[in-house]
């Protein structure tokens, strides 16, 4: 039967998991915090910026919210990240993404200090994950690698197909399952033979961004199947990169949109700022 893995269960777990190292930092004097920073008023963004809060607020970590008008200035918002990095009581730092078109969005991520990049897009952080030294990793990948384990599926020596390979989700996710010893092949737009590749795959994770764009003529039986897209379908339902009800059929785990990956990634943001706190500790 397929196993629907559960996203929403697994990442209260992990916020479970994070409160208790929260509280037990507290007892020794020490509160982790989170600067969020958002320029402008896009809407999704107040939405994602809203929600970090309120997992800040679940595990006790406190949110210290800076809202900044669209009109800022890249000088500007490069001074405040500047501020938080020399500011001992801030364990991470977030600029929430995208930022206005009239700044520049690398010079904003290399501003923030490798040890408080609790989103892992830092330069820094990209090449700690690909040579193995310690740092910070994107949070949908690293949310995806703990839905596996902590569902039982085994990576080590596994056929492991990653379709997407954007620098938050697909770079990380390849050097991830190539960590864990899986066996790795990365497709994208210009892949030849996508469907032939993707059926090979025991472990499929599916970033594209395209609604239900594989279906079960792309998986193995009994493959896993990991669904990263999140769109609205015709009738203005969540629905991901993977036709769910067909691909259930054949496979023996699957992630559900919504309640698969998505909870994860906040999860992992949360897990991200105690590291954070704990190494800036010792
Ligand atoms: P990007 O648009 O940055 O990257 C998409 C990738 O998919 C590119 O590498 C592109 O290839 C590849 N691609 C596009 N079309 C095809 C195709 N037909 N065949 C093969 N490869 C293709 O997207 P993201 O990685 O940022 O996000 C992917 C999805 O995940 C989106 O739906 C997004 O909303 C969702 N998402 C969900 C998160 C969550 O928390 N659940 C977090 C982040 C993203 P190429 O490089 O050649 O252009």
């Amino acid at each position: 039967m397929t196993k629907k893995i559960d996203g929403k269960k697994i990442s209260l777990e992990i916020k479970e998991e994070v409160k208790v190292r929260v509280s037990e930092l507290k007892e020794e004097g020490l509160q982790v915090c989170l600067a969020v920073i958002q320029v402008g008023n896009d809407p999704a963004s107040t939405v994602y910026v809203g929600n970090k809060k309120k997992a800040c607020a679940y595990t006790g970590i406190e949110s210290r919210a800076f809202a900044l008008p669209e009109e800022t200035t890249q000088e500007e918002l490069l001074e405040l990240i500047a501020r938080l990095n020399e500011d001992d009581t801030v364990h991470g730092i977030l600029v929430q993404l995208p930022i206005p078109a009239h700044m520049d969005e690398k010079k904003v991520i290399e501003a923030i200090s490798p040890k408080k990049d609790v989103d892992g897009f830092h330069p820094r952080s990209v090449g700690a994950l690909s040579i193995g030294e310690p740092g910070f990793v994107s949070c949908t990948p690293a949310g995806i690698i703990q839905l596996l384990k902590r569902s039982g599926v085994e990576i080590d020596g596994k056929e492991c197909v990653v379709v997407g390979r954007s620098n938050i989700v697909g770079k990380p996710m390849a050097m991830l399952l190539l960590r864990e010893n899986g066996t790795v092949t990365v497709c994208h737009s210009h892949t030849k033979n996508l469907k032939e590749i993707c059926r090979r795959a025991d472990i499929l994770v599916a970033a594209i961004g395209k609604p239900k764009f594989f279906d079960d003529s792309y998986v193995k039986e009994g493959a896993v199947v990991i669904d990263v897209g999140i769109h609205r379908d015709e009738n203005n339902k969540l629905c991901g990169d993977v036709d769910y009800e067909k691909v259930a059929e054949k496979v023996s785990a699957v992630t559900p949109v919504p309640g698969g990956v998505g909870p994860m990634t906040i999860a992992m943001l949360m897990n991200n700022c105690v590291e954070a706190a704990v190494r800036m500790k010792d």
